[in-house]
């Protein structure tokens, strides 16, 4: 069966700007990352900040030209679409951001920016779309009556949900979550993340849910892709990659998170250094600047480790087993 999304050995490089700038210098944003997404399904992507997330949602949804690189939707290359093919598709693929407010201008009704979709789109008469607003507004959790209100109006998690039924105003089967509750208080995470699953489940949507919070993702994945400079180190279903984690990137990662039962935790691993720049990563292991790994050597140092399957996950790391 074809995926709905297939991502294959993606590169995206920036020419890196500003006056002290290397001539010639390139970020290495993303490095041949490959991952799919069936329908229905969700992938969380984790990894600190910096380590691509982003730039691998943007350039999935082609706001972000990939330097090398394959993204498929429904097994189409989105590389051969015309503007106006790749128009169509977009209302098939949408995104949430973290701050609400980056999709809301300030000076548009909730009503106008949630019908935006609608109307570029033609998907109905205008006559019928402000009813079409006020089920949207309802399937989020919100008042109908709040379609005359502004943005200012509301608090950070109502935003988000303007901000989720502006992105499922066009019926997409595919939305990039990039860190849609990393901005929000504790409490009101918890309600926008059920009202992201709850979703899911209604109309069968697939996430690549971006986070940098491991036990958020392990609630709402299926499965995880861990990102550390540029490239996935680990990738598996959720709960083997976070409850036993092979590498040594995503064992500190995992190690950090709280745990409610404080005699079951491991010992928190806290890595030595800042990650390498991106436009100057180490030859060999990405991750061999920071490695604790006991068995760590020369060929850690000389040889980039591919992802291999090792108990019932793909790892990249020379000494996962
Ligand atoms: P994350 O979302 O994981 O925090 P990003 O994808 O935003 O990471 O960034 C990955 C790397 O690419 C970072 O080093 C960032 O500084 C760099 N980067 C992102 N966007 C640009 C850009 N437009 N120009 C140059 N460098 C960029
Ligand atoms: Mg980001």
């Amino acid at each position: 069966m074809i995926p709905l999304l297939s991502v294959e050995r993606l590169v995206k490089h920036y020419a890196q700007g500003g006056a002290f700038a290397r001539r010639g210098a390139v970020v290495k944003a993303v490095e041949d990352v490959s991952f799919t997404i069936a329908a229905g399904e969700t992938l969380g992507l984790v990894g600190e900040s910096g380590s691509g997330k982003t730039t691998v949602g943007r350039a999935v949804l082609r706001l972000e030209l990939p330097t090398e690189g394959i993204v498929r939707f429904e097994g189409t290359d989105l590389a051969t679409l015309s503007p106006a093919e790749l128009r169509t598709l977009r209302r098939r693929m949408q995104i949430v951001f973290q701050d609400p407010f980056a999709s809301l201008n300030p000076r548009r009704t909730v009503g106008a920016s949630v019908a935006e979709g609608l109307e570029i789109h033609k998907m109905l008469p205008k006559r019928e779309i402000p009813e079409r607003v006020a089920e949207l507004l309802e399937e989020v959790g919100l008042d109908a009556a709040y379609a005359h209100k502004y943005p200012h109006e509301f608090s950070g998690g109502q935003r988000q949900r303007i901000g989720i039924a502006r992105a499922l105003a066009v019926e997409p089967s595919f939305i990039v979550c990039d860190e849609p509750v990393s901005a929000l208080d504790v409490s009101v995470q918890a309600q926008v993340l059920n009202l992201l699953l709850d979703l899911r489940d209604a109309r069968n949507l697939s996430y690549l849910f971006i986070a940098h919070d491991v036990a958020l993702v392990r609630q709402i994945a299926h499965r995880v892709a861990v990102m550390y400079l540029g490239t996935i180190v680990e990738i598996g279903p959720a709960r083997t990659v976070i409850d036993a984690p092979k590498h040594p990137y995503t064992q500190a990662l995992v190690s950090a998170v709280p745990q409610p039962d404080p005699t079951k935790g491991t010992a928190r691993i806290v890595l030595a250094g800042d990650p390498p720049s991106p436009s100057n990563p180490p030859s060999g292991c990405p991750f061999v600047t920071r490695c604790f790994h006991p068995m760590k050597d020369s060929r850690c140092a000389a040889q980039r480790p591919s992802l291999r399957l090792v108990a019932g996950r793909d790892v990249a790391c020379h000494y996962a087993d």
